[in-house]
């Protein structure tokens, strides 16, 4: 840990220099009110699932600051998408800020009960393109298994609230013998995804019986999960749990990542263990309204995430999820963050900025314009500082010129 990281862990304020370098330090959030905890029990995940806030009058206990939107938000929660926060990342929370990005993301509020046009409560069609209960096939080759409807927190923009934590009465039951049943019988499926609710909250064991299940079917070739509990849980990555997934490569992991400040000492140290598995990690990002809607915020997360050995992968435009219009930023702030990024960071650290279109249509990737005309002759670009340069057109077909014969 280098000492402007131990600073940081002690719970130093602003960190000096470069701009975006206090976004950028690695801090940890500490025990806040739970310092009656063991060390045991804090370092213990199934502990932090027992000692999750869910309830009004936790919230009003721990946080005084809590406003008339969030105390009338949550008391509507439990017919919508349940409140749970664990100890860990509640301590995250700014508790003077009401506009806390991490406090946005996780604490109900009044306006997610404002139903907008277009909105809906399975923005992405999965419903319609479910052959089997809990497997969603919209893409040729790939398949997404839900297998659990339980998160460790719950986020307030999630696209299968619909789903996740049962607030709504959805009684979700994968029936995961149809499910592989239904992979091993259409060989084009080589990617399997599993997502939920998130897979990392079950059993060792039980996860492993999955990916075994999956692994013996011959055509799939790629065992993905996407999954939050690095973030909101980073206890959870345990060296057991990583000396077993290193077992089912290619074995990916798609982490959901939206802030800096989510890009703790703990979420480095547990996504370094994934690392050191063998586990390549990309990141996908939602784009949220005073959460992460900044350029200088995007790019400190985005370079953050190297950092932690993760990609970024995806940069989504939020769905359009009942109750969500209050989060949700706009395509063009969007491409004016990815034209910022562009050119002035690494390009490891540029994800693809995608929207999965209303109605089924999958994502599709948006991106400024660099192209500004093409012909068959040239195609002529602009660069990131707006310079202008032609690119001559290469001709389809057999190469046009000729090697000499050999002497
Ligand atoms: S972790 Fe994922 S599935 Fe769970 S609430 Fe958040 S977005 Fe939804």
């Amino acid at each position: 840990m280098s000492a402007t990281h131990v600073a940081a862990a002690q719970g130093g304020g602003q960190m000096p220099g470069a701009p975006g370098e206090s976004l950028k330090a690695f801090r940890s959030p500490g025990r806040g009110p739970w310092k009656g905890a063991s060390e045991e029990e804090w370092n213990n995940w199934r502990w932090h699932l027992q000692h999750r806030v869910t309830t009004l009058a936790q919230l009003e206990r721990l946080l005084p600051s809590l406003s008339a939107e969030e105390r009338a938000g949550t008391q509507l929660a439990g017919s919508k998408l349940s409140l749970a926060i664990t100890p860990y990342f509640f301590n995250l929370i700014d508790p003077d800020d009401e506009r806390c990005p991490i406090r946005l993301q996780v604490i109900p509020r009044l306006e997610e009960t404002i139903v907008a046009p277009r909105e809906t409560t399975d923005p992405c069609h999965e419903e319609a393109h479910s052959p089997v209960p809990g497997l969603v096939h919209r893409y040729p080759d790939r398949v997404l298994m839900l297998v659990t409807d339980r998160c460790a927190a719950y986020c307030r923009y999630c696209t299968r609230s619909r789903l996740v934590s049962n607030a709504s009465g959805y009684g979700f039951h994968p029936d995961v013998d149809r499910q592989l049943d239904y992979i091993a019988r259409n060989p084009q499926v080589r990617d399997v995804l599993l997502s939920g609710g998130d897979p990392l909250l079950l059993s060792d064991h039980r996860l492993e019986t999955l990916l075994g299940r999956l692994r013996a079917i011959p055509h799939v070739e790629l065992l993905r999960i996407g999954t939050r509990i690095p973030i909101f849980l980073p206890q959870r990555i345990t060296p057991e749990l990583c000396a077993m997934l290193r077992r089912y490569h290619p074995l990916f992991l798609s982490l959901h990542s939206n802030h800096p400040r989510e890009l703790t000492i703990e979420v480095r140290e547990a996504l370094g263990r994934l690392a050191d598995a063998g586990i390549p990690m990309g990141n996908q990002t939602v784009l949220l309204r005073d959460v992460n809607d900044s350029a200088e915020i995007m790019k400190a997360h985005l370079q953050k995430l190297l950092l932690c050995r993760v990609r970024p992968y995806y940069l989504y435009q939020c769905d359009l999820i009942a109750g969500s219009a209050h989060l949700r930023t706009s395509v063009r702030r969007g491409l004016e963050i990815m034209e910022t990024l562009q050119g002035h960071t690494s390009g490891y650290a540029l994800p693809t900025y995608a929207i999965d279109v209303p109605g089924g249509g999958g994502k599709v990737p948006v991106s400024p314009e660099y192209i500004l005309s093409r012909d068959k002759n040239r195609v002529v670009l602009r660069n990131y500082e707006g310079s202008v340069f032609e690119y001559p057109e290469a001709m389809d077909g057999p190469p046009p010129v000729k090697a000499p014969p050999p002497a």
